[in-house]
């Protein structure tokens, strides 16, 4: 019975008998519910029929999903008469067309039932009818090209996944390659840029294939065939080298990369969750199939990678980090965060570990690999867990960045950039030397951040030129941060003070051995809630904050050059000068831009260089915060940039925004030194200001 209602009005309940209704929740229960009879009708049969799998305790009839039935025979004999694997099949047909006479609604279609047969692994004909309409109609054979004078496929996909005859993954095979040959020559003749094609293909393309990866068994030479396609894709959209260490692409972003789905790996994620809903499943055949096919893949000593062993392997390594709990991360204590797991896990929340354990396993190999090839490649691995992770969200990359800048960060990092001395380690040039002269190697460390050279030129030096265009975008941070701190001790000296916060409040209590004073009345006692001595940040202790950088900009008030005579005679002079006479606080910035495999050791000279001056000022009572900052020539902020933001208060936006403005400003400065690299004189411009521009 259904009745339609429309705002306030229903029409009467009327009766439907064929046929859903569209949007109807209960529609695909009923059917269902409904469909279960047929199941259940055939199953009289499946003792006597079924197949039985010779390794495991399982006797297979019938499967299916929603509306797809399928139904599996073998030959048998049955007191005494023997019957083929085709008659018994027809046998379960008829059955099945009983079942269709009796529901009278429910008619099949000979067009979409197909048979195959395979007798000692080679397929005949089946052979077999089903009725329709009350004649009995042949059903195809899986491989005929034509049925009823029409053409169709000479495969079926059943449940979504193709099937042959010979039981191959030819047809998935080629649908797959046709996918990502199409995707290949679809982004390819757009003209979108290479972050744009990357990161459909990375988020689209990706997503669309993993099904036909899940239900097939690909073989691993095919799988990788289809990543070779993949990495030329990135490589072409990315204008990458082609000597350049591919892993670039599918390194996690800890690790220098873009972190980019490697197809692999891809395909091997998901056949692991195929096998961990397989290996969960209530449905006791599943299980008994999943145990048969696990026996099989440990008996066998073959090299070929074995879903089951895996899954296996990485389930025991999740038991024991379970036991284990967290361990030492990074640059973080024992002890540290929160306990990855909990001791009984849900199925979801175990796949979910499973995965990551498998990603982490697989980033372990990409890093032995680039570590196996040190000398080409892989200068970053000695310095990437010194410095901050990179801003390489998608977003950056696609809206910020050009493609040009990318490109020489992603060659800068592997050092595959056509340098002098790369070129000579090529064989395309017989001298190796700076071009600007000075007689050194001319490698990429050398251009960047060596050269004396460049570092003497007039007027404008283009070492100076980063290291000032990094400083500027500090110094507009700092005097928003000092202009923000201003304004609050500003209004706080308007306000009048409130009551002292968060006091719990017993009504009628009394402290022990104190009796109430009448018994009648209640009287409230107050505690002072235990909480944690606020830390303040330097710059809120005092209003008076003087700021002095050594920069020349335009917009900037000229600065005098030397350390305030006030505070200290001196000759030496740290990049940026924050002090407050008042409370006798001194804060300096010095501000370094190496190369980033130098970055600790540049941190300690520059802590060296200023150790008398900080004593000096302290003997005279002064208090005095010294900030040595390291932004690396490639962009990389080195870690000791969190204390710079501690010590100034800075919030938690802000210095994620100053970090991707230093790390922007300092990629784009050394690309233009990188381009100049042969211009023996450098033009003098105006430093490079993007802060607040982003
Ligand atoms: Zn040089």
């Amino acid at each position: 019975m259904a009745a339609v209602m429309m705002k306030q009005q229903c029409t009467p309940w009327f009766r439907f008998e064929i046929g859903v209704f569209q949007g109807c929740t209960a529609s695909t229960i009923l059917f269902n519910v409904a469909f279960n009879t047929c199941f259940t009708h055939l199953a009289q049969l499946r003792d006597e029929c079924g197949y039985q799998f010779t390794k495991a305790d399982v006797k297979l009839l019938t499967t299916g999903y929603a509306d797809d039935l399928g139904m599996s025979t073998q030959p048998t004999t049955h007191e005494g008469v023997y019957r083929s694997a085709n008659e018994n099949n027809q046998r379960v047909t008829d059955s099945l067309n009983e079942w269709l006479e009796w529901s009278k609604t429910m008619a099949a279609k000979p067009k979409k039932c197909v048979a195959m047969s395979l007798v000692k692994g080679k397929p005949v004909e089946p052979n077999l009818t089903i009725k329709c309409k009350g004649k009995a109609e042949p059903m195809a054979r899986i491989s005929d090209e034509a049925y009823g004078g029409s053409c169709r496929d000479p495969w079926f996909k059943f449940l979504g996944r193709f099937l042959l005859e010979n039981l191959s993954e030819q047809q998935a095979k080629k649908v797959l390659l046709t996918m990502v040959q199409d995707a290949e020559a679809r982004l390819g003749g757009t003209a979108l840029r290479g972050t744009q094609k990357t990161w459909i293909w990375d988020s689209y393309v990706m997503s669309s294939i993993s099904w036909l990866l899940m239900i097939h068994n690909m073989a691993p030479t095919f799988v990788a065939d289809l990543q070779a396609i993949q990495t030329r894709c990135f490589k072409a959209w990315l204008g990458y080298t082609k000597t350049g260490n591919n892993s670039i692409f599918y390194r996690s972003k800890a690790h220098c990369g873009l972190q980019l789905k490697e197809m692999m790996s891809w395909n091997k994620q998901n056949r692991l969750i195929r096998r961990h809903i397989l290996s969960t499943s209530s449905d006791p055949q599943v299980q008994a199939i999943h145990k048969m096919v696990s026996a099989k893949q440990n008996s066998s000593n073959t090299n070929e990678w074995k879903d089951c062993k895996e899954l296996e392997s990485l389930k025991q390594v999740f038991m024991f980090e379970t036991m284990r709990g967290p361990l030492r991360q990074a640059s973080v204590g024992v002890g540290w965060g929160h306990r990855r797991q909990q001791a009984q896990s849900t199925v979801k929340e175990e796949r979910a570990a499973i995965l990551r354990i498998f990603k982490e396993q697989t980033e372990e190999s990409r890093m032995a690999e680039v570590l196996t090839r040190l000398t080409a490649t892989g200068e970053w691995i000695h310095w990437h867990e010194s410095v901050l992770q990179l801003d390489a969200r998608w977003h950056s990359l696609i809206a910020c960045e050009s493609d040009y800048q990318l490109r020489f960060w992603m060659c800068a990092i592997e050092d595959v950039l056509p340098t002098p001395s790369m070129r000579h380690r090529w064989g395309m040039q017989a001298d190796k030397t700076c071009p600007l002269g000075c007689g050194k190697v001319g490698s990429l460390c050398h251009i960047l951040a060596g050269c004396w050279r460049a570092l003497d030129e007039k007027p404008q030096s283009r070492i100076t030129w980063r290291h000032d265009s990094v400083l500027l975008a500090i110094y507009r941070a700092t005097l928003a941060v000092v202009n923000r701190f201003k304004n609050e001790q500003a209004q706080a000296k308007q306000k009048p003070k409130g009551s002292p916060k968060r006091v719990i409040l017993f009504k009628g209590g009394h402290y022990e051995g104190q009796q109430p004073k009448s018994h009648g009345e209640a009287e409230s006692v107050s505690f002072q809630a235990p909480r944690a001595p606020e830390v303040k940040s330097v710059l809120a202790k005092a209003s008076d904050w003087k700021i002095q950088f050594d920069l020349e900009a335009p917009g900037m008030r000229q600065n005098s050059r030397v350390f305030p005579p006030d505070v200290i005679q001196t000759t030496l002079r740290p990049d940026g000068l924050i002090w407050s006479t008042s409370s006798k606080t001194m804060v300096w910035i010095e501000l370094t831009s190496p190369w980033e495999a130098n970055a600790p050791e540049w941190h300690v000279k520059k802590a060296e260089k200023y150790n008398q001056l900080k004593c000096d000022i302290e003997a005279k009572g002064w208090k005095v915060h010294d900030l040595y900052v390291e932004i690396g020539a490639r962009g990389h902020v080195h870690r000791p940039y969190y204390s710079l933001c501690s010590v100034l208060g800075f919030t938690k936006a802000e210095s994620r925004e100053l970090k991707q403005v230093v790390e922007q400003v300092a990629k784009l400065c050394s690309h233009a030194i990188f381009v100049a690299r042969y211009q023996r004189v450098w033009q003098e411009r105006p430093l490079l200001d993007l802060f607040q521009k982003q």
